[in-house]
């Protein structure tokens, strides 16, 4: 019967959002409604939303009333509007007043009961509305199949217990809950089994794994035993997030002894300044900041740094923000994701006044754009003629390499093929590319 109604699913945000969506896509599937081909043809719309800057907000509210449009033209009847996550837990009744027609409106924790909402809406032609508190056990903590491919996400932890003064996300995801260790070494047993050849390990802060549960040190214990029980099979493991207070020195010597970890750290710095990163209760220094990549450096001299950067924080001077060109300068990271700061209702920063000028903003986001490129382009001299095993994939269409650091490969061989692990010689070819030449062994 439910075969009968056709869903699409349409995510914003992060990889956790992604991670979600591909488990409620299964569940769809599972209580019997089918995958629309289009989105303008199904009967059901389902959005999962974002809220951690306002653009993302903005964005998403611009999407979902345009593709409701189409939709309504196409089917000559409303769909069921759903909406799910972050945004729809932030704004409840601001959303059903902007959006009238929304018919099933949930928040962060209720994907689980969501498609018998949308078939009540549906059957009593009701507006279904439900947020319930977040529960131990961990939301979603059962696995589920996957759709397949090379690269897929696992959860090891919801929530966040950091409250940066700038962040919206422990408001909209409750408390930090960690999966029991065992359902994570089963799932990766079902990811192996289905051919996945990378998994991210998803978490808002791995390194507090377990710590609601009282094992202050349970990430390594996590990452040692994924180790031994996999060890040998054809699995990339990587996990994000690493919060600098937290990244504890002995996770580097797991990684730098371990065949099936990535030597990638994403160890978000969001501020060079003290001041700025006391403002913005990060809990590290610029200098303890320094000493833990250097470390990293050391031990893994290949292994690459990403971060995350925020410009125009409220009182954010020139001096402050030279601080954070400083780090850049000296770090020389590999892959960085930079932002305007963006004011959060609820945040503790909303608060101050957002007093940067939004030209400033503008203008340091493009020094920091160009100094980051600079260390980069310094960084990758380090692979020219390296030989390494790059795992092919598809982007955006496109099949292309990546290695264990997290480095972007293009190649001119057209036979490579989705899902292989291949042997390279790197090339640094203009633009700050690199292209891998097809060495055998
Ligand atoms: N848990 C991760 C990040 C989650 S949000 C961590 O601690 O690093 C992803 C990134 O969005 C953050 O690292 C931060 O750089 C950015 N971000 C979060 N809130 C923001 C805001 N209010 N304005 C601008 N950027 C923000
Ligand atoms: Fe937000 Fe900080 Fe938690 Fe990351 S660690 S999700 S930035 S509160």
């Amino acid at each position: 019967m439910r075969g009968q109604l056709s869903f699409a699913l349409c995510t914003f945000g992060c990889q956790m959002n992604k991670s979600r969506s591909e488990h409620l896509r299964y569940l769809f599937l599972q209580d019997g409604f089918s995958q629309a081909e289009r989105e303008e043809e199904a009967d059901v719309l389902v959005f999962n939303t974002c809220a951690v800057r306002e653009h993302a907000v903005q964005r998403a509210l611009g999407v979902i009333a345009n593709l409701y449009r189409s939709a309504l033209k196409k089917r000559g009847v409303p769909p069921i509007l759903v909406l799910c996550g972050c945004m729809s837990e932030l704004l409840r009744e601001e959303l059903l007043k902007k959006l009238p027609y929304i018919n099933v409106l949930v928040g962060t924790q209720d994907f689980e009961v969501l498609p018998r909402l949308v078939w009540e809406a549906y059957t009593d032609n009701k507006r279904c509305v439900l947020f319930s508190p977040p529960s131990p056990p961990p939301f979603l903590e059962q696995g589920y199949k996957r759709e397949g491919g090379t690269s897929t996400y696992l959860p090891i932890t919801f929530g966040c217990d950091n409250f940066c003064s700038y962040c919206v996300v422990p408001y909209t995801t409750g408390p930090q809950r960690s999966k029991p260790k065992e359902l994570i070494l089963e799932e990766l047993e079902a990811i192996v089994k289905e051919g996945f050849r990378e998994v991210t390990l998803l978490g808002q802060n791995v390194n507090s794994y377990g710590k609601d549960f009282g094992c202050p040190q349970a990430f390594e214990d996590l990452l040692m035993s994924i180790e031994q029980s996999f060890r040998g099979t054809p699995l990339w493991v990587r996990f994000i997030t690493s919060h600098p207070r937290d990244m504890r020195k002995e996770v580097v010597e797991i990684v730098q002894e371990s065949t099936l970890l990535c030597p990638y750290f994403h160890l978000p710095l969001q501020a060079g300044s003290d001041r700025i990163l006391s403002l913005m209760n990060r809990g590290y220094t610029k200098s303890q900041y320094l000493d833990l990549a250097s470390f990293i450096r050391e031990r893994i001299p290949k292994a690459a740094i990403g971060t995350d950067i925020i410009v125009g924080f409220p009182t954010e001077s020139d001096r402050d923000f030279e601080e954070t060109l400083e780090v850049v300068q000296k770090v020389e990271f590999e892959i960085a994701y930079t932002y305007v700061y963006s004011l959060r209702p609820r945040t503790k920063a909303a608060e101050l006044e957002d007093n940067v000028p939004e030209r400033t903003k503008k203008e340091r986001l493009e020094v920091l754009s160009k100094i980051l490129k600079e260390g980069y382009l310094k960084r990758l001299r380090c692979h020219e003629g390296r030989r390494t095993e790059v795992l092919v994939f598809q982007e955006n269409g496109k099949l292309v390499g990546k290695t264990k650091e997290n480095l972007r490969v293009l190649f001119e061989d057209s036979k490579v093929k989705e899902g292989q692990f291949l042997q390279v010689e790197l090339e640094v070819i203009p633009g700050g590319r690199l292209l891998g030449h097809r060495v055998s062994g």
